[in-house]
């Protein structure tokens, strides 16, 4: 089969959170299944560009509404990444360092959808498959039913996979004129609630639908930001598929950013030498638990609840435990954050923005992973954290609920809480200082995560069989 990846991010070349991870590594596994998988993106302007030779293979002249403009498809030339990619540019939309924050991110990824329409169109065959993904790439499979300039590309099997149902790309209708003409009869398709919704638009036009893990599917239908109707009524092409991971980038025993390699057998030695690495840059105590949070700060991961979590740990608790936190995001979470680190040095830190290398240490040095999302629709960071034997302490919701189970539980290696609240929060915190406090039961827990298997194999295979199923049904 040909898989052809349509999204805004894919790891290495470009990654704001796990819709990276899974672009850069669900082809390369689809692709040692014997299949031909490639990733069309935007041509950011980011590292990878500048250390990689690629090709150009095509060049196009297209509009978007009336604004008409030329585009670049160029091929990285190696092949190093285990699928082909794709890169495309627009002079003056896509050319821009980072992947989303700009005032005209609709017109960019609309240009870029158009572009990838555009181009598809020429082609002398027709790929089997056209998998997107998120909003930014939702509008293609009602560009390839209804828009008049696409149609031949009808009848290309198209699933959309939600990464995170909370953006939906929503667009006034005055910015119709965007998106190229369209069959009138279908208008409704791309209406929601009274504005242009291309999530939802793609939720009705796509063939499959996929959410990035079973329970988060179940949550939308009671809770998506809006959407909750559409998927209960579209719930007939829906399935959940689990996330897996890539595990040649996250592996303990190997990872190119970390110095001190550990394997299951040293991994009680290999631990404490990244968190010795940690607490020595961040001022922490290494004797003391290290209980850490990487991601976006936003309510949606609840790291609103951090600081007071934080405060009111060192409070009732005690000064028992090590703190740090990466991310970035909202402001106010971000001040609340680092104003702390005042009241608390030698056992908090933050360090606010993103940084790969860090994330890995991080993963590698410390103890625990605090994960109190509100919504998390898979979650790469606990599946990370398993592999390099560190605790998760997350919110009972998503794929979370998915992938983690209560110490207390049986076959149990994680801890769960099930509010929102800071008191929970507090609770699991203190959960982790006791297990802290079992060196023993510790160690037996570590050994049960880091034998888990998260790895791609079986969600490459889900995936398989859905596109199988179109391709029948394309036949018919
Ligand atoms: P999201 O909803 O943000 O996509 P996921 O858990 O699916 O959440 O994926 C988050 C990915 O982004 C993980 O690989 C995580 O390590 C990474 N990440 C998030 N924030 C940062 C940061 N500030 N620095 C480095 N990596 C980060």
């Amino acid at each position: 089969m040909e898989i052809i990846h349509v999204s805004a991010e894919c790891y290495p070349v470009a990654k704001a959170g796990g819709l990276g991870d899974v672009v850069g590594a669900l082809p390369r596994y689809q692709r040692e299944a014997g299949h031909v998988a490639k990733v069309v993106m935007p041509m950011y302007r980011t590292k990878f560009l500048n250390d990689n030779q690629f090709e150009v293979v095509h060049k196009g002249y297209t509009h978007m509404g009336n604004y008409w403009f030329n585009y670049t498809v160029i091929k990285e030339q190696t092949n190093r990444l285990g699928f082909d990619l794709y890169l495309v540019d627009i002079y003056g939309l896509l050319d821009r360092e980072k992947i989303y924050g700009y005032g005209d991110d609709a017109d960019r990824f609309i240009a870029f959808q158009i572009a990838v329409a555009d181009w598809i169109a020429v082609w002398r065959h027709r790929p089997d498959i056209v998998h997107v993904h998120d909003h930014h790439t939702a509008l293609l499979p009602f560009m390839f039913k209804y828009c008049y300039a696409y149609r031949h590309l009808q009848y290309i099997p198209t699933v959309l996979t939600i990464h995170n149902g909370e953006y939906q790309g929503w667009l006034g209708w005055n910015r119709s004129n965007l998106i190229p003409e369209w069959d009138s009869y279908k208008t409704g398709l791309l209406d929601w609630q009274g504005t242009i919704n291309p999530l939802a638009c793609g939720i009705r036009s796509a063939w499959k639908v996929t959410t990035v893990s079973p329970t988060y599917l179940e949550e939308m239908r009671h809770d998506a930001a809006g959407l909750e109707a559409l998927l209960e009524y579209e719930k007939g092409k829906t399935s959940g598929i689990l996330n897996g991971i890539d595990t040649v980038v996250w592996n303990p025993a190997t990872d190119y950013y970390i110095e001190d390699h550990y394997s299951i057998d040293t991994v009680e030695e290999g631990k404490q030498l990244n968190k010795l690495r940690l607490c020595d840059r961040f001022n922490l105590d290494p004797r003391k638990p290290l209980i850490t949070f990487i991601g976006r700060l936003v309510g949606e991961k609840g790291a609103d609840l951090l600081p007071q979590a934080v405060e009111d740990s060192f409070y009732y608790i005690g000064r028992k435990m090590n703190f740090l936190i990466l991310g970035s995001g909202l402001p106010d979470i971000q001040g609340r954050l680092t104003g702390i680190q005042g009241l608390a040095r030698g056992d908090y830190n933050t360090y606010i923005g993103y940084d790969e290398a860090l994330s890995h240490l991080i993963y590698a040095g410390a103890d625990f992973i605090l994960m109190p999302s509100r919504v998390e629709p898979c979650g790469l960071n606990q599946l990370y954290a398993l592999r390099y034997g560190t605790v998760p302490v997350v919110r009972n919701t998503g794929g979370l609920h998915d992938t983690v189970i209560d110490y207390g539980d049986k076959h149990g290696y994680g801890i769960r809480f099930n509010q929102e609240t800071v008191g929970d929060m507090t609770h699991g915190i203190w959960r982790s200082v006791e297990l802290y406090q079992q060196p023993q039961k510790l160690y037996e827990i570590r050994q049960r995560m880091m034998k888990l298997d998260f790895s791609w194999q079986s969600s490459v295979r889900a995936y398989l069989d859905l596109y199988e199923g179109m391709r029948k049904a394309a036949g018919e």
